[in-house]
C-alpha cells in the first residue's frame, strides 16, 4: 500500500497541475488537479461503454441504422471533428457513437470519446440539429476536458485513494469490484458548477464550428426546463441543473461563437 501510494503521489507530481486541453476561443484554462492516468480513465470508460452497449444490444434498444441513426451520428460526427481545436490527440482517438432507443431524456460522452445518446432526449424535446449538436457538443466538451479523469483523481484524494490506485496492479485481486466502483463514479458523481461552466462553453465553440447554430443552446436548456416541470424530469438534468445563469452565461457567449458559426458557412 505503501509503494501504492508513493507512485501516485509521483504521479501526482508530475501531473498534479495542467490542463489537458488548449483554451479555444471560449478561453478556458483553469489548472486542472489529474491524478489517475488518463489510459487508466479511458480504459474504465471504454469496458462500461461496451458493457452498456451489449447490454441494450441484447435488450434489443441499440439502434445501428436507419434515417434517425444517421441523423444523430451525423450531428455527432461533425461536432467530434472539431475536437481537434482543443487538443491534437483527439483525431487518433477511438470515438464511438451508441443510439439507445430509451425514453431517458440522457446523453454522455464518456472518456476517450465514447458517446451514448438516449432517443428519449430528442424524441421527447423535439430537438433540432442544432440543438442535437449544443448537447452533444456539451458531452464531448467534458470528455476533452477530461472531466471523469478529474472527477477520479479528487475521489482518490478524498481516500477512497488507495482502492482507485490499486485497481492500477495488473491482475490485483479484486480489480473488476474496483474498476467498477470506478466506473460508477465515473459516470454517476455530478461535474462541479465549474465543470459545467467549461463544457458549455467549449462544447458551444465545437457546434460553432461545426456549422451549428449555437444560440440552439438557448432553445435547448429553454426546453429541458419545461421538461422538469414534467412528471418525469429528464435524468439529463440530475447532472446538468438548468437555470437562469446557466442560460445567461450561454447568452453571454454569443459574440464569441456567433463568428465561429458563421466562418463555418463561408467554407
Ligand atoms: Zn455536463
Amino acid at each position: 500500500m505503501k509503494k501504492l501510494l508513493a507512485i501516485a503521489a509521483v504521479t501526482f507530481v508530475a501531473t498534479g497541475c495542467a490542463s489537458s486541453t488548449r483554451p479555444g476561443a471560449v478561453g478556458v484554462t483553469r489548472q486542472q488537479t489529474l491524478w489517475v492516468s488518463s489510459e487508466k480513465v479511458d480504459k474504465i470508460a471504454a469496458d462500461s461503454y461496451l458493457q452498456m452497449a451489449v447490454q441494450a444490444k441484447m435488450q434489443g434498444k441499440l439502434i445501428t441504422q436507419g434515417p434517425e441513426y444517421d441523423r444523430l451520428k451525423a450531428i455527432a460526427m461533425r461536432v467530434k471533428a472539431q475536437a481537434n481545436t482543443f487538443r491534437d490527440d483527439a483525431d487518433a482517438w477511438h470515438w464511438q457513437f451508441a443510439l439507445i432507443n430509451d425514453p431517458k431524456i440522457n446523453a454522455a460522452c464518456a472518456p476517450g470519446g465514447k458517446i451514448i445518446l438516449y432517443t428519449g432526449l430528442p424524441r421527447t424535446l423535439h430537438l433540432t440539429d442544432d440543438e442535437v449538436a449544443v448537447v452533444l457538443g456539451h458531452e464531448v466538451a467534458h470528455a476533452l476536458r477530461e472531466h471523469g479523469r478529474e472527477k477520479l483523481s479528487q475521489a482518490m484524494l478524498k481516500n477512497t485513494a488507495v482502492q482507485i490506485a490499486s485497481v492500477a496492479a495488473p491482475g490485483a485481486a479484486g480489480t473488476v469490484g474496483l474498476a467498477n466502483q470506478a466506473s460508477q463514479l465515473l459516470f454517476t458523481l455530478p461535474n462541479s458548477r465549474q465543470n459545467e461552466v467549461e463544457a458549455d462553453q467549449m462544447g458551444l465553440e465545437l457546434a460553432a464550428r461545426a456549422g451549428f447554430d449555437p444560440r440552439a443552446a438557448i432553445t435547448l436548456w429553454q426546453k429541458m426546463a419545461t421538461a422538469s416541470q414534467g412528471k418525469a424530469p429528464p435524468e439529463f438534468l440530475s447532472t446538468h441543473p438548468s437555470d437562469a445563469s446557466r442560460i445567461e452565461s450561454l447568452s453571454a457567449l454569443m459574440p464569441t461563437v456567433m463568428p465561429l458559426y458563421e466562418a463555418a458557412h463561408r467554407r
